[in-house]
Order: structure tokens, then C-alpha cells, then sequence
């Protein structure tokens, strides 16, 4: 731990007085393995010092020795402490050691003002500046958003759930629904910005020096309308519903030198199709990228400095995180990616697309929330052990488990939902899930099963693998096109054979 000037510090309202809902670095989120800190990285990119300063923080602070990459590309520390630490051969004491941990991130530009420490991470495409599909570098664009979001405390006054994101073009992080979005696109030979209010295509197209000033002017209409004072903030996007999308643009356009107009090009949603994950070629002639997957986002800290290491030693010296909770080392020589490769092998991790856990993904669970019904990471990863000895996956199949309906850990469509429930048995509380596959209607598709059991999850997942391998036309077909050619009788007929054990 770096020698720090404690009394410099003036960023530190008390960790265990300022418990929020949602997760920060200088508010408490206590939760049932203790405290949940959460890092903004902004855009999801961090560089290794940066990385070695995180990976202290969570040996010296974190309960369970290890971080967690979120579905916004945050990093997370989960079970924090107040002890102290050694620093230097001195012991410090508890609550001295954690604001010197926190100077430790901020000198390094992790953590930022503790007022503006509640807003949700910029999110951006994780390959931006890399991607050979992209159509621009939105890495800039989420430095100088970051900028002002550091430089304007008056920001503080918005709700903790708002959240930009920027989409260059390449892979896309556009399912994800933020409460104001610029997806890039190419009209003749130019870049604009089509701008989405709460997942809403307005049909403003901008050019990128104009994303800045929109998002000050959005900004500027919501504190005007909403007392700085008030404990529970409402968000943007309710603004958005309540005022109306048109009437909220026209007061915004107050605030901005140019003036807002809708174009006849209407906004194309693009479908993420999880490509970040293996080696890729990048834009860089003779460099490539490898999207390595974390099981459930989660990082022994002995890896995270081993990919520190390895991205110092053959990549660009930085980390991207990414919405799908993996990870991306880039700016690697070709000829250095077997070795890249077998090094990874060696952490105990793995880089394919159609690996169990690129795919799967769950939400905090109820050990860090407290709607959830169920242990959504503890039953994932009872999962993916059982499907792992059970059967390989040659297409990705994407899982999601999620705790409650509002499904934190994944907002496109997955191929199977397992949505946490419980039921009263024999006088007792049972957990378990209500299944769903397949793109339909229904936000997570059709159901299948109303309730099953926690513990009859990996059979009835590995026998629904199973009876896809069977009734897909080909390889190429996902589990989702699949199920869906099939009407809810035939499926139920199909899947149910057997009954569940
Ligand atoms: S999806 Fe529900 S249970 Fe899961 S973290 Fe979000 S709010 Fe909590």
C-alpha cells in the first residue's frame, strides 16, 4: 500500500453511515457476505498499474480474496472490512488503512469525487479503438464524459441509476439499456450519433463533438426539476415518461448552441452476438485481441495480477472489461498468441466462445440483494460443474440466471432464463425457478417449467441441451431460433419426456 497524506484526504463521508441501494466505492452497500464495493472504470478499460492498485485494495480489504466484473464493466469488491493493514512495515489502523486505500485508487484516477461516486459507469463497446467493424473510437468520447462528470459536482443531484453509454459501432453494447445511449452509424461518409433516451430511438442523429453538450443539457432539465435535497431521487427515464420525450428535448434544446433535428434515418437496433470472446484480428494490422472468459465475471486476485502481468509482458498494457462480466487483453503481436494462450490455460481460465461459463450469466443473487429469491451465482456455478462433466457445447448457448424480474445481469435475449421463485412445501420455503427459452414475447421467452427446484436445475438444463442437439437443422442454428420453430405443446412434449427427477 502506497504512503498516503491522510489528512489530504477530503473525499471520505463515512463508508458505514452512507448506506445506498446501489453499490459505490465511498457508500455502503451492506449485503449478507458484508460490505459490496464497487469501482467505476469508466468505458470498462483500465490499465495494469491501475489494475494492481484494485487487486491491493481487495487482498487488504475484501473477504473472499477475489473481484468481480458486473454487467456495466465495473469492478466489484465484495465482503469489505474496515481492518487495518502493514503499510510499510506499520501497522495502520482500520478505518486510516481504508482512506489510504482510497487515495491509493484515486491517485491513479479509479475513484473519483466521492459526490459523483454514486452514478452508474459510462458504459462503451469493450473493443473500442480496436474493433475492425467499428465505425468510431469511442474512447475519447467516455474520457471527456468522465471529465465532467469529475468536474461538476452539481452532477451529485442526479438519481443513482443514471447511465450514458456509447456504441462506435463495432460490437455492440446497445441491449443494454441506459438512460441515454449514442449508437454510432455511417450516413454517406460521415459518422453521426443516433441518441436514445431510455432505450427510445428519438431519430436525432449527432455528430460526435455534439454527445458532450446533450448530455450537459439532459442533465441541466432534470436538476431543475428535481429538489437536490430529495433522499429518493427519481430517474431520468421517469422524467422522460412523465414530461414526454419531445417536451423534454425541447427544454433541453435552452441549453445547447446548435439546434436538435430529426432525421429521416431511423435507428436499427444490432443484435450482440457475444464475438468478443476467443482471438479476434483488430483494426492494427498485424495485432489481435483475445476475449477471455471469467466464470460469472469473477477473478481470484492472484489472476488479476497474472493478467496484469501478461497484458504488460505481450498486450497493450491494459484490461477491458466487458458488459457479458469477461474480459479482453488487446494489442497483441499475432505470432505471441499461442503463448498468450497457454499462459491463460495456466491461470485456470479459458478464452473460447462455446466454454459454459462465456455464456452464462447471473445476477448479484441474494447474498448481495435483497430481492432476489435465490442464489442465482451459487446454483449457476452448481450448474456449470454439472454441465461441464456432463456434455460440451460446440455453438455458445446462453443461460441466465436472474433473482427477481428485473434481470440486473442481462438485458438482451437469452436462450434459456432461469428466473428465481420460491414455494411454500410441507411447511417449508422452497427455492427454485420458473424456466424460460427461446426469443418470444415474453421478456425471457416461453416458459416451460412454472417451478422446479433449485436442485433439479442441472438435469433439466443438460436434458434441454440435449433434446436442442436433436432438433436443431444444423449447427449453425442457436438453441433460441431453434426452440422457437417449435409450438408450446411440442416443446413441452419434448422436454418433459421423463418427467424431472
Ligand atoms: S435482478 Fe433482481 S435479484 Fe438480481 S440483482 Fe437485480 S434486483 Fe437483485
Amino acid at each position: 500500500m502506497s504512503k498516503v497524506p491522510i489528512n489530504q484526504i477530503d473525499c471520505l463521508p463515512s463508508i458505514l453511515d452512507n448506506p445506498l441501494t446501489c453499490p459505490g466505492l465511498f457508500y455502503a452497500t451492506p449485503a449478507q457476505d458484508g460490505i459490496i464495493s464497487r469501482i467505476r472504470i469508466p468505458g470498462g478499460i483500465l490499465t495494469t498499474q491501475q489494475t494492481r492498485v484494485v487487486a491491493e485494495y481487495a487482498t487488504c480489504f475484501g473477504g473472499d480474496k477475489s473481484v468481480h466484473v458486473t454487467n456495466r464493466a465495473n469492478l466489484q469488491v465484495r465482503g469489505v472490512q474496515v481492518r487495518g493493514v502493514q503499510v510499510r512495515g506499520v501497522q495502520v489502523r482500520g478505518v486510516q488503512a481504508l482512506q489510504a486505500a482510497l487515495f491509493s485508487l484515486q491517485q491513479v484516477r479509479l475513484a473519483g469525487i466521492a459526490e459523483v461516486d454514486h452514478i452508474r459507469n459510462i458504459m462503451a463497446s469493450p473493443t473500442a479503438g480496436i474493433d475492425q467493424d467499428e465505425l468510431i473510437d469511442t474512447r475519447y468520447l467516455v474520457r471527456d464524459l468522465d471529465n465532467y462528470i469529475q468536474s461538476h459536482r452539481e452532477v451529485a443531484g442526479l438519481s443513482p441509476k443514471f447511465s450514458v453509454a456509447f456504441d462506435g459501432g463495432g460490437i455492440s453494447i446497445c441491449q443494454q439499456v441506459n438512460e441515454i445511449t449514442f449508437a454510432a452509424v455511417k450516413i454517406d461518409t460521415s459518422v453521426y450519433f443516433h441518441l436514445l433516451m431510455a432505450g427510445e430511438a428519438t431519430n436525432i442523429l449527432l455528430k460526435p463533438e455534439q454527445c458532450l453538450f446533450v448530455v450537459a443539457a439532459l442533465v441541466r432539465v432534470y436538476l431543475n426539476e428535481v429538489d437536490a435535497n430529495q433522499k429518493r431521487k427519481p430517474r431520468l427515464k421517469k422524467l422522460f415518461q412523465d414530461k414526454g420525450i419531445l417536451k423534454y428535448l425541447q427544454q433541453a434544446q435552452s441549453y445547447l448552441p446548435f439546434p436538435l433535428t430529426f432525421s429521416e434515418f431511423t435507428y436499427n437496433q444490432r443484435i450482440n452476438t457475444n464475438h468478443h470472446l476467443g482471438v479476434h484480428p483488430q483494426r492494427q494490422e498485424g495485432f489481435s485481441y483475445i476475449g477471455v472468459v471469467l466464470p460469472l465475471g469473477k477473478l481470484d486476485i492472484d489472476q488479476l495480477y497474472q493478467l496484469a502481468t501478461l497484458a504488460d509482458t505481450y498486450g497493450g498494457g491494459s484490461l477491458r472489461l466487458t458488459p457479458w462480466q469477461n474480459l479482453i487483453i488487446s494489442d497483441i503481436r499475432n505470432e505471441f498468441i499461442p503463448q498468450v494462450q497457454e499462459i491463460i490455460k495456466n491461470m485456470g481460465l479459458h478464452w473460447s466462445a462455446t466454454h459454459i461459463y462465456g455464456n452464462l450469466v447471473a445476477c448479484t443473487g441474494n447474498k448481495g440483494c435483497a430481492a432476489s429469491a435465490t442464489d442465482t451465482k451459487g446454483d449457476a456455478l452448481v450448474l456449470a460443474e454439472y454441465l461441464q462433466q456432463h456434455i460440451t457445447f460446440d455453438v455458445p448457448i446462453k443461460i441466465h440466471f436472474t433473482g427477481c424480474s428485473k434481470s440486473c445481469a442481462y438485458h438482451g435475449k437469452s436462450d434459456i432464463t432461469l428466473l428465481g421463485a420460491s414455494q411454500f412445501e410441507n411447511g417449508k420455503t422452497i427455492e427454485g425457478y420458473q424456466v424460460f427459452v427461446g426469443s418470444y414475447k415474453h421478456p425471457f421467452g416461453r416458459e416451460i417449467y412454472s417451478f422446479i427446484h433449485k436442485e433439479q436445475v442441472p438435469k433439466v438444463i443438460l436434458r434441454l441441451v440435449q433434446v436442442y442437439k436433436i432438433m436443431r437443422v444444423n449447427n449453425d442454428e442457436s438453441f433460441g431460433e431453434c426452440v422457437d420453430r417449435y409450438t408450446a405443446s411440442e416443446l413441452q412434449r419434448w422436454f418433459h419426456v421423463g418427467g424431472i427427477e
